[in-house]
């Protein structure tokens, strides 16, 4: 093999003799371990016939003249004869050299030829071996090649890296001191082996007596595909940052996954963010240029810590020169094949040598280093860009559209991600995009070709008459000029899919004709597309599909008719304590109805069923919680979201009243879900009632509105005027918990009624309900008080409540629980879920107060309380520390809320509907008053455990509620003591 200044090894003596390793005799160390070596579609191989198949093509190797320093070309496709052809020749002694079926015939023949390789395998050659299973003999050093991966050339020409193995050996010992994989480890083989990324996946698998997992070919771009096999065993994987994004983008289920490796281009931190939040796996930022064996530098990144290219690796020293990050070290290349001065162009004296004769290779990287010594990628000198991962020389491009005679000038720049090409026209020409694509796609593969092409005048040059490449106009995103009239999305499943591509490819609007090709879509493109198509239909894709149905028009129909995702979900989210606490007591109690929700509403009207049944369906596609359940691993609770759940909706005849009756007794199981099931009750024609049950760990309050709004507005036919749901988070609020440690220090945390029974030794909670109502002149005499202390109706009633409460318990110093919505952002206010969070206001006003003098004491611990709402219930409790008594609700024994108005919450086209019957079960509370407004002043509810107190007591506690209500609205300086005894 010829190549400059490699032609002999010992010109770099000073990255010499490290070590005697070879990746045979690291591949020797796995099959000493035994096991299963590969899986290739669903076919096992062991170590033992791996070690048998590869020497058996090692011998027929040798038998047709190869040995060290040849060069063995492997056009396969991804497989097991992928590995055995990779194995065998390194056994031979020689190099590999990857040709991809996938890149144009005229790029692979002159890859063969620049290589002067003798020797290419095709499909086939590699079956039917029966040669010996011994292994061959020949001498393999660590300075002999061990392969020739090319890349992208600046003058138009790709340049073949050629790589030693013992720079190879410290790249992979080093990964194995750093990772430790195992046996039991799984690695998935998905990076397309014209990348070094691959040489990893398959020599330190190989090497550690792990498994290597074979992707299909093409199943790399799959998200699906991947997220299914990922969910077999995988433990290890690598993306690029780019498909890392695409595959976020998708349905992803719970992965065993426990590294992903990173590299190939930069990973933004929000990436990294969105990673941690998605996937419970550790994240790994690797750096280097193939032309140093892979990597060279790595760290992990944490959540919330900002993404750094990390440190050199070992044997690796990093230094920057003027800005430049390049590298020394025995992982450096011998050089580009046949170019020797390209070679010494980027591969120069060292000037910080240690020994004599080492190199220094100049990546064209610009970084810096922070004090803590890691290294920030910040971005290149020259023009060479990573699209997807992909390394390009727009130098390549701009040579490749010089060629054609219809072009005059040309440039190639990129935009966001997309590679756009700027052509000037010979006079009288005009070529066509999909000509000139045609053309390009003869020497480039896929990624390399433009996705957008602009015609210009004249390239716009600097002074020094290059072209400036600063002054090229920006793509406008508008749609490009196409062989097919616009069709605008003629309904929903085209005009959201339509919505999709438009994100995708930058370009809008899209036509439903639209050839995604002509849009400049590409491989990554495809990718994300189908996974977001699949995350919002719920349906199985394949980036296959794409190319089938290139159009919005066509793919909508596949989308139709494709198959319905089993259970997927976007990962382990974390469970809040709310739902935590709910979960457990499922768990010891089994499946039960104790934290039932439901509303019942009675309605005229004609309803049209199966639109119902349909407006359901979407409403479930909508909101993740609906298709949520709970499910035990290891003893904790991990959410599982399905990408569709099949929501009831039953059709019954009969009694209302007993069918609401059964329907809210009956248990959920929270392991198999769904935890919301709807019934229509008919009573006579035109007349039936509406009823809605679902499990509190998925929904509160507002979480029911959400849901008839939505309902209705599906089955309207508006879905699509829905507000978009996008994810919200909240970051802790530490000065909060401060807030309430210091407004409850002190604070009695036990509070007996009175009139009340023995209290078991364990809460009982036993429900128990009684209504009652406030007329509406009451409130409104009411509301005029509170108007005038500046305080809402809600703290008005609670003021009412505490008041009593203190005559009743004879204390001054009281804690009422409460509860607050709790919705994290504007946009969490359309989502269905638990937000919900408990509240427990300290009320103090010391000797007998005036009902006024109460009423501003709870509207500053209202108004304070609702300040920090959001640090979770439980942390308060683990803050101020309770006594520990299972008896009873910690800190807050007593609570009051007031909830929305039910009576607009249900509208539904053509039907009127009014409030009937709602509750809410698992009330952890001696007593809880809920109000709602109502169009006669205010309904409400006491609910009490009926272990701790006969109706009787509980009635008559309501209506001396009502009655003090009725006092203080009369007489706002009533005083405790003046209250009715
Ligand atoms: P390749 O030879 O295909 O591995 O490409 C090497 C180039 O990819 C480097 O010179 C960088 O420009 C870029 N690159 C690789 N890894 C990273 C990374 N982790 N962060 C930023 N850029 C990277």
């Amino acid at each position: 093999m010829n190549s400059a200044p490699g032609d002999d090894p010992a010109a770099h003596a000073g990255e010499r003799g490290r070590t005697s390793e070879t990746l045979l005799s690291l591949v020797a160390e796995g099959v000493a371990a035994g096991g299963v070596a590969v899986v290739a579609e669903g076919v096992e191989v062991s170590y033992a016939e791996l070690d048998a198949l590869s020497n058996q093509a090692a011998h027929r190797l040798r038998s047709r003249g190869v040995g060290p320093e040849s060069v063995v070309g492997v056009r396969l496709e991804r497989g097991l004869e992928m590995v055995v052809a990779l194995v065998g020749i390194l056994k031979a002694g020689a190099a590999y050299l990857p040709l991809d079926p996938e890149y144009p015939k005229d790029r692979l023949q002159f890859m063969v030829e620049d290589s002067g390789t003798e020797l290419v395998i095709e499909p086939g050659d590699l079956t039917g071996l029966e040669e010996s299973r011994w292994p061959v003999d020949v001498v393999v050093r660590p300075e002999n090649a061990a392969y020739v991966i090319y890349t992208s050339g600046s003058t138009g020409r790709p340049k073949g890296v050629v790589i030693e193995h013992r720079g190879i050996v410290n790249r992979l010992r080093w990964m194995q001191d750093e990772y430790s994989l195992t046996p039991q480890d799984r690695v998935l083989q998905k990076t397309p082996f014209g990348f070094d990324v691959s040489v990893w996946e398959f020599f330190w698998t190989l090497s550690a007596g792990a498994t290597l997992v074979m992707a299909r070919p093409g199943g790399h771009r799959d998200p699906q595909y991947l997220a299914e096999i990922m969910a077999d065993g995988i433990t290890t994987v690598h993306f690029v940052p780019s498909m890392l994004r695409a595959f976020l983008a998708g349905p992803v289920p719970p992965l065993p996954v426990r590294r992903v490796l990173c590299s190939g281009e930069a990973l933004p931190d929000e990436l990294a963010e969105r990673f941690h939040r998605v996937i419970g796996a550790e994240l790994h930022n690797l750096y280097g240029p193939t032309e140093a064996s892979v990597d060279v530098t790595a760290t992990r990144c944490l959540p919330g810590e900002t993404v750094t290219i990390g440190y050199p690796i070992a044997n690796t020293r990093i230094h920057l020169l003027d800005g430049e990050l390049t590298i020394a070290g025995v992982q450096l290349a011998r050089g580009y094949l046949n170019r020797p001065s390209l070679t010494a162009e980027k591969f120069v004296p060292n000037p910080f040598a240690q020994e004599p004769g080492e190199r220094l290779y100049r990546t064209g990287d610009r970084a810096r280093q922070r004090e803590d010594g890691a290294f920030e990628y910040l971005g290149r000198f020259d023009h060479q860009v990573k699209i997807h991962g992909n390394r390009i020389e727009l130098g390549e491009v701009e040579a490749a559209l010089h060629e054609h005679p219809a072009i005059a000038a040309a440039a190639a720049a990129v935009h966001g991600d997309r590679l756009v090409a700027y052509c000037v026209y010979r006079a009288g020409a005009a070529p066509s995009t999909a000509e000139l694509r045609a053309h390009l796609a003869r020497t480039l593969p896929d990624p390399m070709l433009p996705a957008v092409w602009t015609s210009l005048a004249a390239l716009p040059l600097t002074p020094s008459g290059k072209i400036d490449r600063n002054a090229l106009p920006a793509p406008d995103g508008g749609r490009p000029e196409l062989g097919v009239a616009y069709v605008a999305p003629r309904n929903a499943a085209e005009q959201e899919i339509a919505e999709i591509w438009a994100d995708a490819l930058g370009v809008s609007p899209v036509g439903v004709h639209d050839p995604f090709l002509e849009l400049g879509g590409r491989s990554l493109a495809a990718t994300r597309i189908c996974a977001r198509v699949s995350r919002v239909t719920g349906r199985r894709l394949s980036v296959a599909d794409l190319f089938t149905a290139p159009t919005v028009a066509e793919l909508a129909e596949v989308v139709g008719a494709a198959p319905i995702l089993a259970e997927v979900h976007s990962g382990p989210r974390e469970i809040s304590a709310a739902q935590h606490r709910m979960w457990f007591l499922d768990q010891l109690s089994g499946p039960s109805a104790t934290y039932t929700m439901y509303e019942a509403y009675r309605c005229v009207g004609e309803l049209d069923v199966e639109v119902l049944r349909d407006a359901l369906a979407q409403v479930v596609r909508r909101h993740e919680s609906l298709r949520t359940t709970f499910r035990s691993r290891r003893g904790e609770p991990e959410l599982v979201v399905s990408a569709d759940a099949d929501v009831p909706l039953a059709v019954v005849d009969g009694s209302a009243e007993e069918i609401v009756d059964a329907e809210i007794g009956k248990p959920f199981d929270l392991a198999r879900g769904p935890l919301l099931r709807c019934t229509v009750i008919r009573s006579a024609p035109g007349r039936f009632t509406l009823l809605a049950v679902i499990h509190h760990v998925i929904a509160d309050d507002t979480s029911m509105e959400v849901f008839w709004r939505d309902l209705a507005e599906c089955y309207a036919g508006r879905a699509s005027a829905l507000p978009e749901l996008t994810a919200s988070y909240v970051a802790q609020d530490h000065a909060g918990l401060e807030y309430w440690k210091s407004a409850l220090t002190g604070a009695p945390m036990v509070i007996e009624l009175p009139d009340s029974l023995p209290r078991p030794a364990r809460q009982a909670q036993l429900e128990g309900a009684v209504e009652f109502s406030v007329p509406q002149h009451v409130v409104s005499a009411l509301d005029a008080v509170a108007a005038e202390a500046g305080a809402t109706g809600f703290m008005a009633l609670l003021a009412a409540f505490v008041l009593d409460l203190r005559r009743a318990t004879g204390r001054d110093d009281l804690v009422v629980g409460t509860f607050a919505g709790n919705r994290p952002s504007v946009e969490a206010e359309d989502q269905i879920g638990l937000f919900v969070n408990t509240l427990a206001l300290r009320v103090r006003v010391p000797g007998d107060p005036a009902y006024r003098e109460v009423l501003d004491a709870v509207r500053e611990v209202v108004l304070g309380g609702f300040r920090h709402q959001d640090v979770p219930f439980d942390q308060v409790v683990t803050a101020v520390r309770p006594p520990r008594d299972l008896s009873r609700n910690p800190v807050a024994q007593v609570a009051f809320q007031s909830l929305g108005s039910l009576a607009d919450r249900l509208r539904l086209d053509g039907v009127r509907a009014e409030p009937w019957r709602a509750g809410q079960g698992g009330n952890p509370f001696d007593v809880l008053v809920t109000v709602r407004e109502h169009p006669d002043g205010v309904a409400g509810t006491l609910h009490y455990d009926r272990a701790l107190f006969a109706e009787a007591a509980a009635k008559a506690m309501a209506d001396r509620f009502v009655q003090v209500v009725g006092t203080v609205a009369a007489v706002p300086c009533t005083r405790g003591s003046e209250l009715p005894g």
